[in-house]
């Protein structure tokens, strides 16, 4: 070993020993005649200090920059009254040098790594070794390691078996777009990456092995936002005669012994976790992750507002859309430029508009007058009416009523849209509190526009609720599946399902999605095959580990907490991947590269 102790773990008990040191210099600075330097290691910094009686090590510690990486030997101290620091776990002493090495030297660096600054994405991914020096990444990857471990130790417990699936795959058109790589022996043919190990853990379930789990690289070829990574980790489960509360259940404890055992600062807000249907979901917040921190509830106003001469709530109304909205507390005083804002935000959320009533006043919403109403729809409407609105939505005086009108889906997109909006501006939602909820029965199937035909919402795999396999033919959007989502502060955590455990079941799906008996054989024929020798009733779920590490350390980009993420053009910025390849192995991959003209 180069040294003898890790300089942060250094305290007043080891005064008077002898020592050997290395680390990075943090930072440097010189006074009263002597040379201080902030020495920086995996435990933490660690002041040293250079007299000039020590003549070649003082010469050497003129000389050292940032980041210069150093061996020192000396003697620890006690710091002198006054000069100790609070503030730094090492700070009650400091280690006199008697020599030094430098064992290697470091240009400066293209931003601070000794301080939290604000540097440019793109420059931070380009030198990413130094950006995880910083202090903050560092213990991000620790807490994802630490994450990881107490994931482990907790399925262990329970007697799961993690197993690694494979990662050339058989590419399956359903879902995202796949990655492909190319077969060298079977030219022409390729091989996908896993989007998930769907497919190989419910066969592990046929398999007998009953409960699984995996912290497994997916890879999945989307267009990127901020919480997407082409590759990304997945805490991967499946179970083995098991139901939805047996699955919520374990979540919920998982979960919870998380947050206590890694993330003690957090409170959690409700438990049990609360369940909301889909459709309630839907009802109360117009969204299937509702950030549950806080109110601000939709309400439905239809029913107020039915027979009215208003003539857009009345065409919305006779058209089968409905009119609703939820009370902001206080904001009854928004300035008329703001409410413009939040106008602005309804429409390129997809609204028409959006009705704002203010509530004059203070207290209960009683004995209303048209001077205590200020609304553009105001001339419309008599104060009672607005009484009424506001009563539905428990509103006082004082709030304000966001209202949109259309059909469902409009309107939920409009209102989630402001919920999230209101409560950032309001700062309604408390950051140290993780409000999880379970959303279940999410609709089978969805109609897609583009291809004319349906989807499965979750994944084929799914099983649709016994008794709507009956109406699967007529009406495929009431279809019911057994999914359900695992929901954090308005974050997707995780999903997961029951699944089909019956190949005539899964027939029956695969032909809603169109998918005919030839194709079917051709793609799912190994499920197929599978289901017939006896496959166990089974389900499990899938959980985001990159999104919930960042939960758990504060964290809003998921890049924050993945050691070498890609960008949001999907590439590398150190080593440039991906990159064309030499002719000699595009040759050998059997591959002929076509671009497009554009390119
Ligand atoms: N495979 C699913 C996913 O990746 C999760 C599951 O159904 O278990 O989202």
């Amino acid at each position: 070993m180069l040294r003898t102790h890790l300089g942060g773990d250094l305290r007043a008990e080891h005064a008077g020993q002898a020592v050997v040191l290395a680390g990075w210099v943090n930072r440097r600075r010189d006074h009263g005649g002597l040379a201080f330097i902030d020495l920086r290691d995996s435990s933490g910094l660690v002041q040293v200090v250079f007299h000039p009686e020590q003549g070649d090590a003082f010469k050497v510690a003129e000389d050292v920059r940032n980041e210069y990486v150093l061996r020192v030997w000396g003697e620890v101290a006690l710091r002198r009254d006054g000069s100790q620091n609070p503030d730094l776990p090492s700070g009650a002493i400091e280690v006199i040098v008697s020599q030094v090495e430098v064992l290697n030297s470091s240009e400066t660096p293209p931003f601070p790594v000794n301080q939290e600054t604000t540097v440019d994405e793109l420059t931070r991914l380009r030198y990413r070794y130094l950006d995880l020096r910083r202090e903050r990444m560092t213990e991000n990857l620790r807490m994802r390691h630490r994450i990881v471990k107490f994931i482990r130790d907790y399925f262990d417990e329970q007697g799961f078996a993690e197993v690694e699936t494979p990662v050339l795959n058989l590419a399956t058109p359903e879902g995202a777009r796949d990655y492909l790589v190319p077969s060298r022996v079977h030219p022409g043919n390729f091989y996908a990456l896993p989007q998930s190990p769907q497919q190989w853990k419910q066969l592990l379930m046929v398999a007998g092995l009953e409960r699984y789990f995996q912290i497994a690289r997916c890879y999945r070829d989307e267009d990127l936002r901020a919480d997407r990574q082409p590759e990304f980790t997945q805490l991967d489960v499946e179970m083995s005669f098991v139901d939805e509360q047996d699955i919520l259940g374990m979540l919920e404890d998982l979960y919870t012994k998380m947050v206590t055992a890694v993330g003690p600062q957090f409170t959690l807000q409700t438990r049990p976790f609360p369940r909301f249907t889909y459709d309630e979901a839907m009802e109360r917040y117009g969204s299937d992750k509702p950030d549950i921190r806080y109110g601000l509830e939709i309400q439905d106003l239809t029913p107020l507002i039915r027979g009215t001469d208003f003539a857009v709530f009345k065409n919305v109304i006779e058209a089968g859309g409905r009119i609703r909205g939820f009370a902001v507390p206080g904001a009854g005083e928004t300035p008329r430029r703001q409410l413009d804002a939040l106008i602005e935000v309804a429409r390129e959320a997809g609204a028409q508009g959006l009705v704002t009533v203010a509530f004059g006043g203070e207290g209960a919403l009683t004995g209303l007058t048209a001077d205590d109403v200020r609304s553009p729809v105001a001339r419309f409407f008599t104060p009672e009416q607005f009484t009424e609105w506001g009563a539905a939505c428990g509103a006082s005086r004082g709030d304000l009523l966001l209202i949109a009108a259309g059909p469902d889906a409009l309107t939920s997109r409009v209102l989630d849209v402001l919920r999230r909006r209101m409560a950032e501006e309001h700062q309604l939602a408390d950051e140290q509190t993780l409000a999880f909820c379970f959303v279940t029965e999410f609709p089978m199937f969805e109609w897609d526009a583009q291809d004319n035909k349906w989807n499965a919402v979750h994944h084929l795999f799914t099983s649709p609720f016994e008794e709507d396999f009956a109406i699967m033919g007529e009406q495929p959007e009431a279809v019911r599946s057994r999914a359900y989502d695992l929901v954090c502060n308005g974050w997707e955590i995780g999903g997961g399902s029951i699944r089909i455990h019956r190949p005539e079941k899964l027939m029956q799906v695969l032909g809603r999605l169109g998918i005919e008996r030839e194709e079917a054989t051709q793609k799912f024929g190994h499920m197929l095959e599978a289901f017939t020798y006896g496959a166990p009733p089974h389900g499990g779920f899938a959980c985001g580990l990159d999104r919930t590490v960042a939960m758990l350390v504060g964290e809003r980009d998921i890049r924050e907490v993945i050691a070498f993420p890609k960008t949001k053009s999907a590439s590398d910025m150190m080593t440039g991947a991906p990159a064309p390849v030499s002719g000699a192995q595009l040759t050998e991959a059997h591959i002929a590269v076509a671009l497009p003209p554009s390119v």
